[in-house]
């Protein structure tokens, strides 16, 4: 006889804005001026993603000077691009579409005007993640000064005024101790109007902080080098669950250790299509009987416009 289990799925959960529109650039870019198109780095952090865009004709290389034929358009990934990538695309005169996400974007004109006031600039966030690669690169090399944890806070010395902006994919709790380290280090620090973590970001922790403190398990679906999904483990963890792992890319589901829960949860990460949640979900129903429910923490409707080259 199957065991029954009950699968606390987490909303939103999955794709945000930022992922659903760098994809929608990449599938466009390919109507409008057809095969191949290059795509700079992952255009989002997920291999099915990948995969599928290489057979609709995507190109992926992580340098501009991996291209061999300038006469293709080139789109950079969501995550964004240091300065110095447009330029080298220019200067080839290699034609490029720029599906950096908004809410990045966003970051990037902060720290340009941070700069440009006469600020010293602090950016939370984790070494070598595209997008804080991207972000340090808006200005000239050593203008940002990157840390990673409420360590390196103590070791922080400056003379002129301070500013702060964080990557947009961090852990909501982590951050808030960060910062708050900062300000009582530098109670004259500047922070960013609305902040810099995002609102999908946001909203995938609430609901899996609300749903994992009742599981025996969490699952996240999502691939190891995407920084949100990561986040998501580590929140299922910090509010009771201690037994919380990622399913990335060829993990399928881990039908030995659930077999005798009685609870899991399940969330997925932004750049990870729906199907791999429900894919999930029909493993477990093959061998267990499988009550659903989902747990709504919030509705989002967020949208972001395509680029103008491509209306
Ligand atoms: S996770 Fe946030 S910042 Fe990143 S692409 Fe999605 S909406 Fe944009």
């Amino acid at each position: 006889m199957k065991n029954e289990i009950k699968i606390l799925l987490a909303a939103p959960r999955g794709f945000c804005a930022g992922v659903d529109r760098a994809i929608e650039i990449v599938k466009k870019t390919l109507n409008k001026y057809g095969s191949p198109v290059y795509v700079r780095h992952e255009i989002v952090h997920n291999k099915n993603v990948v995969e599928s865009l290489k057979k609709l004709g995507a190109v992926f290389v992580e340098e501009i000077s991996e291209i061999t034929d300038v006469s293709r358009p080139v789109i950079f990934s969501a995550h964004g691009v240091p300065k110095k990538v447009p330029e080298e695309a220019k200067l080839k005169k290699i034609f490029y579409v720029d599906a950096t996400c908004p809410l990045v974007s966003k970051v990037h004109r902060e720290t340009e005007q941070l700069y440009r006031r006469g600020f010293d600039i602090v950016l939370v966030g984790h070494k070598n993640h595209p997008e804080v690669i991207g972000t340090m690169g808006q200005l000239p090399k050593g203008s940002i000064k990157l840390i990673e944890n409420i360590e390196e806070v103590k070791n922080l010395k400056f003379s002129k005024p301070l500013a702060y902006v964080t990557q947009t994919t961090l852990s909501v709790d982590d951050t808030k101790e960060i910062i708050d380290a900062l300000k009582e280090k530098f109670p004259k620090i500047k922070g960013p109007i609305k902040e810099d973590i995002c609102y999908a970001t946001t909203n995938r922790q609430a609901a899996v902080k609300k749903i994992a403190p009742n599981c025996e398990m969490f699952f996240v679906i999502g691939s190891r080098n995407s920084s949100n999904s990561a986040r998501l483990v580590e929140v299922a963890k910090k509010s009771g669950c201690k037994n919380s792992e990622l399913i990335f890319y060829g993990k399928k589901a881990p039908l030995e250790k659930i077999k005798n829960c009685k609870i899991i949860g399940l969330s997925s990460g932004a750049s990870a299509p729906e199907e791999l949640v429900q894919n999930f979900i029909s493993e477990i129903q093959k061998n267990m009987i499988v009550s659903i429910e989902e747990v709504i923490t919030a509705n989002e409707k967020v949208v972001f416009k395509l680029p103008k080259e491509l209306n």
